[in-house]
């Protein structure tokens, strides 16, 4: 006779975050087995008096933990939960299934860490003399050399009021500053008790602003399907300024007057004074903000003050997405195509597809906006997922800024060796001579030591994946190796370019750090500030050599890719682009996307004020057509080529990929686990991919339709902390597959039950491990 299996399911029996860690077991009733799920809402009979309580699953399995003999049962399913509560757990569960991990982890990232609540005291700084003395109190310190000073004050010029956390936080001026400004009687400090409205002040206010024909067609749209029960997802294409933020906050109001709640997700790095205070001006003190400057209890403080009402509108970054709102009518995600609304930490979920899913929960809208849009986005507009709406024009006025892109092969070839072309010397000294404020920009993002030829620009790539190689050191002779971090491909770093012979190839390897020298020995006296991480170490850093910069503390701002987020530098004139290969070859299928999008921001710095704009781009791949599109500022031309290569190679969006990253303690143990699960994958892709995949009946693009594994490999930073780190990827079209493999796989983990080894999964990774 067959053993007869028990199930245990793990449940909390009150979610919040820290009695997370403190399930309890119950056995699983035969009658519920087939119909309980993970996430599920139930009821259990619960302490000395077996009291029943609602209380929801957060595991199931076969090993009992406790006395079977004591345990009890699960009483029933509760059908149909619709409470706050419920849609946690069902964003939770949604998480879990389509991310991959513990339903503990999943939770944890939806519900917020309870602290120690202590009740949130608002503080606005207020000035207290006029504008004027405020002006000369601002020359005096900028005289005395007393730069947080002058910060504040070059603030409090501008507006009359400033929220506390501000001023300590991204103005970077500490506690001390404010306390003799405040003795001086430069300054008020004001707790919100006395004075709840924090920013709503006439300097500053915002006119609600007629909107254009254009704006107001998208509003009525949207609010149309709103209306009619058909909520659904947009994507706003429109350059910086064509008035989208303006769109936004129409669109907030509208849901606000119908009794629903809005999140505004913006990138923590884009979120600027200058849009919050729109919004503050507009909503007052039923908008707040959710950032990192926050602690804990702050932030938990928020979520309540969402929970009872309290706010309507709440701005910030991936994790405002759950603020636990009632009834949300609107989720807006600016700057869409942003890599920090996809989480690094397992569960690995983006923003995008989860914002729809909670948009689904409260039969809310979704609003995705930018001005470079992601490739997932455009290619789900153009397939009819999304509807799409395109602002064209600028509103502010300010001419688009006359871009040179310059060829350094040729540079090289005519004698130039410096890293800065003639014709950006030239406009550097022309910026200078005119006191104007010029970016020098490098463009390092996600740089993988990747190899190219000086002379022609050739670019070492994986012959079977299309991405650039990498350099490792060592191999045999010491000459180097190149890798491909998809596949695990290797071949000895050539001694001459293979195209063309030439002898200068090796890594581009210049820091912001050099440049600065070099500007300084090229400009004696130049004024520079630089911006890499190195410098931006600390939280606050960041903002303050931007305020700095826009200060006029400097001539050249040198900086990585953060400098070419976010704020607008109405004196900057010029933007040198020093190297745009360095992203367009990091080995990523994502390189040419991200070089798109920061060149087309880097350009887009230039010329905002009512002074026009230049913009160099120094390249080795001119021809690229990331690099050209760049340069004309057109996103079509740059999807069209993109969106080819992409099918062609199935990549994202085309397809969708799973990596399967794995972490050991043992070298070869971590090899021999990424071995197996890749062929644990393989044997089962037969049943996986059942009679609807394979291909067309002809089997001519079988691949893509089906089932495709490619590695593993080592990861492209293949140790750290001494674990060990190995991937592969898996390519399919269909999602729902790679969530089937995703489970087979944590099945197969939970049967090896190993401490040393680690699984984890990120669906449609933004980058390469
Ligand atoms: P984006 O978010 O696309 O960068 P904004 O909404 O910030 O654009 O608009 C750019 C500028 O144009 C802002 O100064 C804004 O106040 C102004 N603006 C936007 N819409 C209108 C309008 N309908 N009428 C007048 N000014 C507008
Ligand atoms: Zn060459
Ligand atoms: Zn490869």
């Amino acid at each position: 006779m067959e053993e007869k299996k028990e199930y245990y399911a793990d449940v909390i029996v009150d979610i919040s975050h820290e009695k997370l860690d403190r399930p309890f077991q119950y056995r699983v009733p035969d009658r519920l087995r087939d119909r309980l799920e993970t996430g599920a809402c139930v009821t259990v009979p619960f302490g000395n008096g077996n009291k029943l309580l609602k209380a929801y699953v957060v595991g199931i399995g076969q090993v009992c933990k406790y006395d079977p003999a004591k345990m009890k049962e699960i009483r029933g399913i509760v059908q149909g939960g619709t409470g706050a509560e419920d849609k946690m757990i069902a964003l939770a569960a949604w998480i879990r299934k389509n991310y991959g991990s513990t339903m503990i982890q999943a939770l944890k990232v939806v519900l917020p860490a309870r602290r120690s609540v202590k009740r949130l005291e608002h503080r606005t700084l207020q000035r207290a003399l006029g504008r004027e003395e405020i002006v000369s109190l601002l020359g005096e310190s900028r005289r005395k050399k007393q730069v947080a000073k002058e910060r504040l004050l070059r603030e409090l010029v501008e507006q009359e009021s400033i929220p506390y956390e501000w001023v300590t936080g991204k103005l970077g001026v500490s506690a001390q500053t404010v306390k003799s400004l405040e003795r001086a009687g430069a300054v008020r400090v004001i707790s919100t008790e006395t004075f709840r409205n924090p920013v709503s002040l006439a300097a500053t206010r915002e006119q609600k602003k007629l909107l254009s024909d254009a704006q107001r067609r998208i509003v009525e749209e949207v609010m149309g399907d709103f209306e009619s029960g058909r909520p659904d997802t947009y994507l706003l294409h429109g350059i910086t300024g064509s008035g989208k933020t303006e769109v936004y906050m129409q669109l907030v109001s509208e849901m606000v007057e119908r009794g629903r709640q809005a999140i505004v997700l913006i990138p923590e790095i884009a979120l600027t004074y200058q849009t919050l205070l729109r919004f503050y001006n507009r909503f007052g003190d039923r908008v707040s903000i959710l950032n990192s400057n926050l602690s804990p209890g702050e932030k938990y403080d928020q979520c309540e003050r969402a929970r009872n009402g309290e706010i309507d509108v709440i701005i910030g970054p991936r994790s405002a997405l759950f603020v636990p709102f009632r009834n949300i009518g609107l989720i807006i995600m600016d700057e869409e195509h942003e890599g920090s609304y996809k989480s690094e930490a397992s569960p690995k979920y983006h923003a995008r597809e989860t914002a729809i899913q909670v948009a689904r929960l409260h039969g809310a809208s979704v609003l995705l906006g930018s001005a470079t849009p992601s490739l997932e986005s455009y290619y789900r507009a153009e397939t009819g997922e999304y509807k799409l709406f395109t602002l064209k024009e600028r509103l502010t006025g300010g001419q688009l800024p006359k871009v040179h892109t310059i060829d350094l092969r040729r540079e090289l070839k005519e004698g130039n060796r410096s890293i800065f072309s003639r014709k950006l010397q030239e406009l550097l000294a022309d910026r200078l001579s005119k006191q104007e404020q010029s970016i020098l920009f490098l463009n390092r993002r996600g740089y993988a030591g990747f190899v190219s030829c000086r002379s022609c620009g050739h670019v070492m790539k994986c012959p079977h994946c299309d991405v650039s190689l990498s350099e490792h050191s060592g191999g045999r002779g010491g000459q180097g190796t190149l890798m491909c971090h998809y596949c695990g491909y290797q071949e000895p770093k050539p001694k001459v370019c293979p195209k063309c012979g030439s002898p200068y190839i090796s890594g581009f390897k210049a820091g912001t750090q050099q440049i600065e020298e070099k500007l300084k020995e090229m400009f004696p006296g130049v004024r520079t500030l630089r911006m890499d991480g190195d410098t931006t170490r600390t939280k606050d850093s960041y903002e303050r050599i931007l305020s700095a910069f826009m200060g006029g503390e400097a001539d050249v701002l040198i900086g990585t890719q953060m400098i070419v987020k976010g704020h607008d530098f109405p004196r900057v004139t010029l933007v040198g682009v020093l190297a745009a290969d360095l992203s367009l070859s990091v080995g990523d299928y994502r390189a040419g996307e991200k070089t798109f999008q920061l060149l087309t921001q880097a350009v887009g710095r230039a010329g905002r004020g009512e002074l026009a704009g230049e913009a160099v781009i120094q390249t080795y791949q001119p021809d690229h057509y990331a690099v050209i599109h760049a340069a004309a500022q057109n996103y079509g031309g740059f999807y069209k080529e993109e969106i080819i290569y992409r099918e062609m190679m199935g990549y994202p969006p085309a397809a969708h990929m799973l990596a399967v990253q794995i972490f050991a303690r043992v070298q070869d143990r971590g090899q021999a686990l990424a071995d197996s699960l890749a062929s644990v994958t393989r044997r089962n892709f037969a049943n996986l991919s059942g009679p609807d995949a394979g291909g067309s009946p002809s089997g001519a693009c079988g691949e893509r339709q089906g089932l495709q594994i490619v590695g593993p490999a080592p990861a492209s930073i293949g140790r750290i902390n001494d674990i060990f780190r190995f991937v592969f990827y898996v390519k399919c079209a269909k999602y729902d597959k790679l969530v089937q493999i995703k489970d087979l796989l944590e099945e197969e983990m939970q049967k090896r039950q190993s401490a040393d080894e680690l699984v984890q999964f990120d669906f449609n990774p933004m980058n390469t491990m």
